[in-house]
């Protein structure tokens, strides 16, 4: 029901574990993070954010982060995203319903799924792209064709500096801070650290990284206007 993201020279863990409290009050039944640096480390659980530990792995330079309102397949830690590829270097979190994941997963013959969920079809399916030599960019764009439904969705891939972005009729907003990019379902999850702030529209795919944000949308490179919040978290 909320996702963040960050990526930049700040604590990467400790960010998200903010954003996350700080989208709590969207109701949500779990949680958990997927930090990336030389590795992939996925922290998620049923039950409460206060009851997950997320350690603070220094050498994290990006991450995502999750509040589920289940839809498919019961509150559970399996069920809890992010969801990871059968390799485990490729994380996805992801807001809404993919409607056609069962016939995604039928075309998916030989992944093995852990959750009950309709996500954990996009890792598997971005793990097809990037075998088949696709960047994480590429990759989410083509998966993107693939996928039906309502949702806003963010993915990493461990040999990429970045986290990829999309929307389809899910809400998505791009915090830009003096320290790093962030990511958020709405404003509240980033607020206390930039007030500079980009719409995502329906459509888009966004690359973050660092210091910079590309949107695209049907393939075209588009702008979305940087906008000053002034309201108090
Ligand atoms: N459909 C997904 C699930 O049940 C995402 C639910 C959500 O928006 O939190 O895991």
């Amino acid at each position: 029901c909320g996702i963040t993201g960050y990526i930049g020279v700040g604590e990467s863990a400790s960010i998200l574990a903010s954003g996350l409290k700080n989208l709590e009050y969207r109701g949500y039944d779990s949680a958990g993070v997927a930090l990336v640096g030389d590795q992939v480390n996925v922290h998620k659980q049923e039950g409460t954010i206060d009851g997950l530990t997320i350690p603070n792995e220094t050498d994290a330079t990006h991450g995502i982060g999750h509040t589920r309102w289940s839809t498919h397949g019961e509150p559970t830690d399996e069920n809890a995203h992010p969801h990871t590829d059968c390799s485990g270097d490729i994380a996805v979190v992801h807001n809404g319903i993919i409607s056609n994941y069962n016939e995604l997963k039928r075309q998916l013959g030989g992944h093995i799924f852990e959750s009950e969920t309709d996500t954990e079809v996009i890792p598997h399916l971005l793990e097809e792209e990037i075998a088949a030599g696709a960047d994480l960019r590429a990759a989410v764009t083509r998966v993107l064709d693939r996928l039906e439904g309502s949702f806003a969705l963010a993915a990493t891939h461990v040999d990429y500096e970045g986290i990829v972005a999309a929307r389809q009729d899910s809400p998505l907003v791009i915090g830009h801070g003096d320290d790093g990019m962030y990511l958020g379902s709405d404003v509240t999850a980033f607020v206390e650290y930039t007030r500079k702030v980009s719409y995502l529209e329906d459509g888009d795919v966004t690359h973050l990284h660092a210091d910079d944000i590309t949107v695209f949308n049907d393939g075209e490179r588009v702008e979305r206007e940087v906008q000053t919040v002034d309201w108090d978290a």
